[in-house]
């Protein structure tokens, strides 16, 4: 199994611990009969469930229901804990764009019940991430992501966005897990979450940076 992220420099990272934020952004909250949280949703994946550009999407058994959200994904480079949000940006390798992938139906029946999402969102191949593109080689961690199944857009946003950006998101993990090279960060996923089926083609972009190809089975 292939567990390494490739850099544009030809770097290549071990995918270690995943954490992915829930509702960062305000209208994908509202399409979720939500709101943004007080503080950060937080959920785990394991690496396990990481495939790379041109890998296969394998839909559960068990739902009816599986949902693509692209997200700006931050690829932590360094061990670090406590950091401030000022030093935050010292300790990212680079940024690619991910898909989390989840099963709807299961996590909704996980909400009602107030049970984790594990089952939901940590399935294998659950986590889709692009190449990455070295921290030091852009301008601003603003980005605008797309994701398009089968060539029809369905999501489309710039990252400044986000309600709480890159750096206080580091700062908000850090003060509570290790943050360790090869962790990596999914960032939330904007409005327009929908459905995926078998043979679907999806394609996400970093536009200008980095592309995610991904076929459903
Ligand atoms: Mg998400």
């Amino acid at each position: 199994m292939n567990k390494n992220i490739a850099f544009d420099d030809g770097r290549e990272m071990t995918v270690g611990t995943m954490y992915c934020i829930g509702q960062n952004y305000a209208k994908h909250a509202k399409e979720m009969g939500a709101s943004v949280p007080d503080s950060p949703i937080i959920f785990l994946k394991p690496p396990s469930a990481y495939i790379p550009d041109g890998g296969q999407v394998t839909l559960p058994v068990i739902s009816q229901n599986v949902h693509h959200e692209v997200e700006l994904v931050v690829i932590i480079g360094k061990e670090c804990r406590n950091v401030s949000r000022a030093d935050a940006l010292d300790y990212v390798a680079g940024y690619a764009v991910g898909i989390d992938i989840t099963m709807r139906d299961i996590q909704k029946a996980a909400k009602d019940k107030g049970h984790p999402w594990a089952v939901a969102k940590g399935f294998a191949s659950s986590a889709p991430i692009s190449k990455a593109i070295s921290a030091e080689k852009v301008q601003s961690n603003i980005f605008d992501l797309e994701l398009s199944i089968n060539g029809e857009l369905k999501q489309k946003v710039s990252t400044s966005n986000m309600e709480r950006p890159v750096e206080e998101l580091i700062e908000y993990l850090s003060s509570i897990f290790i943050l360790e090279k090869g962790d990596v960060i999914f960032t939330g996923t904007p409005e327009g979450v929908g459905q995926i089926h078998a043979g679907d083609k999806i394609t996400a972009s970093l536009k200008g940076y980095a592309e995610l190809n991904v076929t459903v089975i």
